[in-house]
């Protein structure tokens, strides 16, 4: 019988990204939406691991299932490595992307291009009730257009052109943009992993 793997995540657009990327392995996927409501937790960590740990922990005990869920966030050198954690809350705490990304934009006015690096980082936690959390870390780089391209995905999505790439991953397909990115390659170990252990 195949093991229930709950993806904790209340973004719904993270949630089907996460369960794309879970999909074949022997694990029946359940959603949050599959589930009665419950509030989401407060994400207090200082870093992507404590977020990501603390929200596998939170929805797996709940639910008492094992549970895959992840912390991510937009890293942009020319800021000293902001919006960081707080990349979903940037504009405020009930911003949503299209503010958060009005905000980049405005915060990287006076920059040169080579000034625009940045990179997306994912911090992907597996939490079994009873059992230890096991981590892992993906990341791509690149750089922070200089206006939104694209309408797919989510977040800033529309402003980030990953490196060896002339568009934005807004502008990519899911599965182009699951091959390169930060979630794609945290998931991408952890698959591995949990294949070892299925
Ligand atoms: P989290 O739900 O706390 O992990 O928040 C992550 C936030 O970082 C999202 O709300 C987005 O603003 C941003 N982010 C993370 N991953 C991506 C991505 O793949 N594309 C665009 N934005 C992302």
């Amino acid at each position: 019988m195949k093991r229930k793997l709950l993806i904790g995540s209340a973004n719904g657009n993270k949630a089907r990204e996460l369960a794309e990327l879970v999909a074949d392995l022997p694990w029946t996927v359940l959603s949050l939406r599959d589930l009665p409501e419950v509030d989401a937790p407060e994400e207090t960590g200082a870093t992507f691991a404590e977020n990501a740990e603390l929200k596998a922990r939170y929805y797996g005990d709940k639910f008492d299932m094992a549970c895959i869920a992840d912390d991510s966030g937009l890293l942009v050198d020319f800021l000293n490595g902001a919006p960081g954690v707080l990349s979903a809350r940037y504009a405020g705490e009930d911003a949503d992307d299209s503010a958060n990304n009005q905000k980049l934009l405005e915060a990287l006015e006076e920059s040169l291009w080579h000034e625009r690096t940045a990179r997306f980082v994912c911090c992907a936690a597996f939490y079994q009730p009873g059992g230890e959390v096991h981590l892992e870390t993906g990341e791509v780089r690149g750089h922070i257009s200089v206006a939104p391209f694209g309408s797919n995905g989510f977040g800033y999505d529309s402003l980030f052109v990953p490196d060896g790439h002339e568009i934005t991953f807004a502008e990519m397909s899911a599965s182009e943009k699951h091959i390169i990115s930060h979630r794609g390659r945290a998931f991408a170990k952890m698959r591995a992993w949990l294949e070892t252990c299925a």
